[in-house]
């Protein structure tokens, strides 16, 4: 797909979001919240639904906890315009309730849609809501900051999973903040391992599949994060 294409793809998708009653979601809101972001972006956040400040913009992580993933995005020289952020249900709930189950299941494939589309390399959870639907299972607190496949199943078809906390979960409890940044900081090193992966898992042939390996071995041999954990400007770590 060219990028006119995906951008067009993407709008027909919002579109159906905007005018969407499949959930009860639909009777609360005052505008929803398809998601945003480059249409060629290798990587994704998806977050758990809009908040106040997002349900009247109809635009996605425009409140606090937005600024806080801005800071961080900033952090490793990324802005929000580089990367596509979305949310698991694209209504608010009332009162900021949680998503119910039924409620994340009718909004689901509009997720799936915007994945295939994608196509990213790079999935990033944000929160707990996001992280079931992408690693179902786990918790939090023992998979942030850790990366691995995610399932076709979800529209990502060749994507790395990687979890962080919720920004809102930092804003409650400030000493999370500090293991975001750690996470957040890791993130360019794992979307430059999934790229590899995505590399060698493409090629059918043995012979460019072992190169392909032999190029993740090169590429990414890092696991350490960078010594200044504020910048990061080599150039295999950005985005465009
Ligand atoms: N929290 C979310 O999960 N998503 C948003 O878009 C804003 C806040
Ligand atoms: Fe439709 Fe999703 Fe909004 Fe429910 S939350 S009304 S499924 S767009």
């Amino acid at each position: 797909m060219t990028t006119a294409e995906r951008h067009a793809a993407l709008e027909a998708i919002a579109a159906e979001v905007r005018t969407c009653t499949r959930c009860r979601l639909a009777g609360g809101r005052t505008k929803a919240v398809p998601g945003e972001g480059h249409p060629d972006t290798e990587v994704v956040f998806v977050g758990e639904g809009p908040g106040q400040n997002e349900d009247r913009q109809g635009r996605p992580f425009v409140g606090a906890a937005g600024s806080l993933l801005q800071e961080l995005l900033g952090m490793i020289g990324w802005s929000r315009e580089d990367v596509f952020i979305t949310n698991v249900v694209k209504c608010r709930p009332p009162d900021n309730r949680d998503p119910e189950p039924d409620e994340i299941s009718a909004c689901q494939p509009y997720l799936r849609r915007q994945l295939e589309v994608l196509d990213p390399a790079l999935l990033v959870t944000l929160g707990r809501f996001s992280l079931q639907t992408f690693m179902p299972g786990d918790r939090i607190s023992r998979v942030h900051g850790t990366a691995r496949p995610i399932d076709p199943a979800t529209g990502a078809r060749a994507a790395t999973g990687y979890a962080l906390y919720h920004p809102a979960a930092a804003l409650r409890q400030g000493s999370l903040k500090e293991t975001m940044q750690r996470d957040m900081a890791a993130v360019p090193e794992v979307l430059v391992r999934a790229r590899a992966e995505r590399a060698a898992a493409a090629s059918t042939e043995p012979a460019a599949a072992s190169a392909a390996a032999n190029e993740e071995t090169t590429v990414a041999p890092a696991v350490e994060p960078p010594e200044d954990e504020t910048m990061n400007t080599d150039d295999q770590y950005g985005l465009f």
